[in-house]
């Protein structure tokens, strides 16, 4: 079976969560399939490998299974994007809106520097807020943003062109 087509088949969607109207595509039976899961970090480690990468971010709480593997592989550092209050140095933040209301990712100071050539990491791209925010606070210390990559793209949502220039790659559309 193809690579794409036995990712997308392993990711289950659920409708109604976490909110009537929302078919929430639920990453942890992609989880439970070795085969799919590790063809979805290869596919990233294929892509990346030769890009001089030195910087994986992650958003949590997804971006935290798929970046470590691809991180590990092409020999690059992974850097947490946390929910506030949680990363325990200084840290700088960015905030972004949602639907209602707003909410903030941070990093630490000093994970990434100017020289740093970094690719972002998160399961699914629906509006492209959280990536948005993510590549901000990346160039906001300098570093490049070569690429985004995400499992699943929600395409309807036109998060991709939330991110201007910044490229965005992604293994499967979202139903
Ligand atoms: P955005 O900021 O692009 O609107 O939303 C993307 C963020 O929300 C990601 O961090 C992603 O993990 C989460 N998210 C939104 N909808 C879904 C979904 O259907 N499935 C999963 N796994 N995550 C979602």
């Amino acid at each position: 079976k193809h690579r794409i087509a036995e990712i997308a088949s392993s990711i289950r969607v659920i409708p109604d969560f976490p909110k009537p109207g929302v078919m929430f595509q639920d990453i942890t039976t992609l989880l439970l399939d070795p085969k799919a899961f590790g063809d979805a970090v290869e596919l990233f480690v294929e892509r990346y490998r030769d890009q001089r990468i030195s910087v994986v971010a992650g958003v949590e709480a997804r971006g935290f299974i798929f970046g470590p593997p691809i991180a590990l592989a092409i020999g690059a550092k992974f850097v947490p994007l946390r929910k506030p209050k949680k990363l325990p140095g200084e840290v700088i933040s960015e905030e972004y809106l949602l639907e209602y209301g707003a909410d903030k990712i941070e990093m630490h100071v000093g994970a990434v520097q100017p020289t740093d050539r970094a690719i972002v990491i998160d399961d699914l791209i629906a509006t492209g807020g959280t990536l948005r925010a993510a590549v901000k606070l990346l160039e906001r210390v300098g570093a490049e943003v070569v690429e985004c990559a995400c499992v699943i793209e929600l395409p309807e949502l036109k998060g991709r062109e939330k991110l201007g220039d910044i490229p965005l790659f992604v293994l499967v559309n979202g139903a």
